[in-house]
């Protein structure tokens, strides 16, 4: 029980195109873009924000859970990423404790980092995703 506490990894948002987006945190904020990489459908690119940040969403085929998000509910906030110091067991926990889960098992996301997406139904309409 000694492990550090939990934090907020990155906040993905969906966007048409990342080209578009990219220009009010790269102009305005000064930030640098990372590369972009791929994962789950969709090219991502990172912003670093201290510790956390912000990761633009844009889909790759219109199959992709952020392309159908798009058509659903337009851009905007996609899910929110914590940081926990053992992801398996915390998704023990959530099964333990009744949380429906997106992904059973932990698989690899943008970067290689194990992920893994809890239902929205079971965290207050947000998609969580959890990463070590
Ligand atoms: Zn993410």
């Amino acid at each position: 029980m000694s492990d550090p506490a939990p934090r907020l990894a990155h906040v993905g948002i969906a966007v048409p195109r990342i080209a578009d987006a990219l220009p009010f945190y790269r102009d305005v904020l000064g930030l640098a873009p990372g590369h972009p990489e791929v994962a789950d459908g969709a090219t991502i690119v990172s912003l670093a924000f201290g510790d956390v940040a912000v990761e633009l969403l844009e889909p790759r085929d219109p199959e992709s859970p952020i392309a159908k998000f798009l058509a659903r509910r337009g851009p905007g906030i996609h899910h929110l990423c914590y940081r926990v110091a053992d992801l398996d067991r915390a998704l023990e926990r959530c099964r333990a404790a009744g949380y429906r889960l997106v992904d059973d098992t932990p698989r690899r996301g943008a970067g290689g980092r194990r992920i893994a997406f809890l239902h929205p139904k079971a965290t207050a309409g947000i998609l969580i995703e959890l990463t070590e």
